[in-house]
């Protein structure tokens, strides 16, 4: 048996076909198919109604700039700076990432970044275009494997989800208006901000029941996702710290768990797991080429045309 590599069609390293996402940039070498999840298969419906009116709401789209977005994005990164290091996705917390990637059908994986920090964070933010995921020290002291994945499979969920976008501008308008204003300039004026910010801030709530019901998609274990979430809730943010205010608009402890127990009970959540589970077991078929051959073949199909060798 061979092991092949492809091209990534991002930056162009060879990548084994079963990484699914180049190891080097995070892109998807194996493109998504109809047997991958896709965010309506998960999302909560709140959550999915407020950004479909997002999307049409027109004083938003001068913000959705991404010239302003990556000034915020770079404004954000030096002010973080020194305690950065990237997570190379051929490292242990890489590879749950690159999982947790594969199980929720991401099309590409945000670049990742430990913060040194005694506080335990996890967040995402970006352009939707780019995404970056966070995660502190003190968070992978405080947290056993599976409420890591959880964790993770939050923050993805925000990506897969399309929240970055949304929590990158309630971040700007949250952020301290020197920093708004300068960055956004006359986008702001043009429409009520308090307006936009409520409403912004009152979406944030469902969209972290979706990302909670992603992390629960990753862990497949409601009690990890309600250890993870009770280990975080002990950590309140601090007023004016970066993100906190963003942070402290997150639903209670108790209603997201009992929002995380009905979804694991929900038929819902049925047909996503069997969904997942269909997935991992055609992982091994799912190539552009034959893992015996190396010939190529129809990115779904389970024989090779050329040896006519079964991928399973
Ligand atoms: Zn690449
Ligand atoms: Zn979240
Ligand atoms: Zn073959």
């Amino acid at each position: 048996m061979i092991e092949p590599q492809i091209p990534c069609p991002r930056c162009g390293s060879f990548t084994s076909v079963e990484k699914v996402f180049c190891v080097r940039c995070g892109s998807r070498v194996i493109p998504l198919t109809e047997y991958d999840l896709t965010a309506s298969d998960f999302i909560y419906p709140p959550d999915e109604s407020a950004l479909e009116s997002f999307r049409e709401f027109k004083p938003l789209s001068p913000l959705i700039n991404e010239l302003i977005l990556k000034r915020y994005v770079r404004a954000l990164f030096s002010r973080l700076e020194g305690g950065l290091a990237e997570i190379s996705l051929s490292s242990e917390v890489g590879s749950i990432i690159r999982e947790c990637g594969i199980i929720l059908g991401l099309r590409s994986l945000p670049r990742s970044y430990l913060l040194k920090s005694d506080k335990p964070l996890a967040f995402t933010f970006g352009t939707g275009k780019s995404d970056y995921l966070f995660l502190s020290s003190g968070l992978l002291d405080l947290l056993d494997d599976r409420e890591l994945r959880a964790a993770i499979g939050h923050e993805l969920g925000h990506v897969k989800c399309g929240h970055s976008i949304y929590h990158t501008i309630a971040g700007v308008l949250t952020s301290g208006i020197e920093l708004s204003l300068g960055l956004m300039g006359g986008a702001l004026s043009s429409i009520s901000s308090p307006m936009l910010r409520l409403m912004l801030l009152s979406w944030h709530r469902d969209s972290e029941i979706s990302a909670d019901r992603a992390g629960l998609i990753v862990a497949n274990d409601p009690g990890k996702v309600i250890s993870l979430l009770r280990k975080l809730h002990r950590e309140p943010p601090e007023p004016g710290e970066l993100l906190g205010e963003i942070l402290s608009t997150h639903p209670t402890y108790e209603d997201r768990v009992k929002r995380v127990s009905e979804y694991y009970r929900s038929a819902d959540y049925h047909a996503v797991k069997r969904k997942v589970e269909r997935r991992l077991r055609l992982s091994k078929a799912l190539s552009p080429v034959c893992r015996f051959c190396g010939g190529s073949k129809p990115l779904t199909s389970i024989f090779c045309p050329s040896c006519g060798r079964s991928q399973l």
